[in-house]
């Protein structure tokens, strides 16, 4: 099994549509495929096209393959994955990777300057001393050595990756290590999207561990209705806002669900890249629209490292589609975009 969480999911979103097997009075005809991937679960649903004959078993061979391809190229959770060779190369070394791969890494430099380094790809030894990465499962859920933290933070920092656009090559100018479980599931989940799409199909939704793409209308034949999660984590699968979506991805990010706690605080698993500690502010969650879902998935957690201020900030300032749950002393309070004003109803 090959991993890039440790835990189900992370922060979330539910999807609202009420599952009709197969066609009913209200429904259009669909179908749904699920399976398990990085770790965690995939759900998709697609409605059914005249004059496509689909076989579902197929599909779903060809979703699968594309999942464990795109494991092969990107988990820190499989040692022979590309980008686990990657982490082992030498300092200087060019190494040639996978178009995945390299468009990935393109798109995570792009979300770093863009979030004025708050997206760093390089923080993957911190998740893990904190106990959220790989090696996690061994690790105690108590606060790191202050020095341990420090001598991290100095080895790490996405200005030391560099890439080659001409051929697809990538180096290190110091002995960083890379770890996309931040925008990795979104990546899946666009490509998975890309395969229906190929395959002729213009309404469906995919999901991988809450991040999600949607496309054309429900099987209500109204657009995709999704529910933000109020970010609590008793309150499991509990709505705090819906939305109306379609022909976009959306994500969240959040310090609910996956976290320790140790002397009254939480310690999340959100690593802040300036600092080398979790994120410490009044943002419980994050949920960020775009059009790819690897952009949403990765922006969310990068908003979620710059705070409430500076993510309203650079989301205005960029036009960025974005809802926040800010803690209060009554509970949470919604603080969201211009941009994302069209999809609440
Ligand atoms: P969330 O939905 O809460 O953002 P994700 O699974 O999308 O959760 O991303 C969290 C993971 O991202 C962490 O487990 C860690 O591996 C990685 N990560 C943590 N902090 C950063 C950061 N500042 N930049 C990039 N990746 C990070
Ligand atoms: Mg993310």
């Amino acid at each position: 099994m090959n991993l890039f969480i440790q835990y189900q999911r992370a922060a979330s979103l539910l999807f609202l549509f009420v599952f009709i097997a197969g066609c009913g009075d209200s429904g259009k005809e669909h179908f749904t495929l699920a399976g398990s991937t990085m770790g965690t679960t995939y759900h998709i649903t697609v409605l059914e096209r005249e004059g496509i004959k689909s076989n579902q078993q197929e599909l779903q061979q060809a979703i699968d393959q594309q999942l464990l391809l795109i494991n092969q190229q990107m988990s820190t959770y499989q040692d022979d994955s590309e980008l686990s060779k990657f982490n082992r190369a030498l300092v200087g070394e060019w190494v040639n990777v996978s178009a995945n791969l390299f468009d990935i890494l393109v798109m995570s430099m792009e979300l770093s300057w863009l979030t004025g380094g708050a997206f760093d790809i390089t923080v993957g030894p911190l998740v893990n001393l904190w106990g959220f990465g790989p090696d996690g499962l061994d690790m105690p859920s108590t606060v790191p050595d202050a020095g341990n933290i420090k001598a991290l933070l100095e080895q790490s920092g996405f200005q030391a990756i560099e890439l080659a656009l001409d051929d697809n090559s990538i180096r290190k100018t110091k002995p960083v290590i890379l770890d996309l479980s931040a925008i990795a599931k979104g990546y899946g989940v666009d490509k998975v999207a890309e395969l229906l799409l190929y395959a002729g199909y213009t309404d469906f939704m995919v999901e991988i561990g809450g991040e999600l793409r949607l496309a054309g209308n429900s099987p209500r034949g109204t657009p995709w209705r999704i529910a933000i999660e109020q970010p609590d984590a008793n309150a499991f699968g509990q709505s705090n806002k819906a939305v109306q979506v379609s022909g976009v991805s959306i994500a969240t990010s959040g310090d609910y669900r996956n976290y320790f706690e140790q002397d009254g605080k939480r310690y999340s698993h959100t690593i802040d890249p300036t600092t080398g500690y979790p994120t410490d502010h009044s943002l419980a969650s994050i949920t960020v629209i775009a059009d790819s879902s690897a952009y949403a998935d990765g922006l969310a957690t990068a908003l979620n490292v710059l705070g409430p201020e500076k993510a309203l900030q650079l989301a205005e300032q960029q036009g960025l589609a974005i809802y926040m749950l800010v803690k209060t002393e009554q509970g949470f309070a919604a603080q969201y975009s211009e941009a994302f004003k069209p999809y609440l109803q």
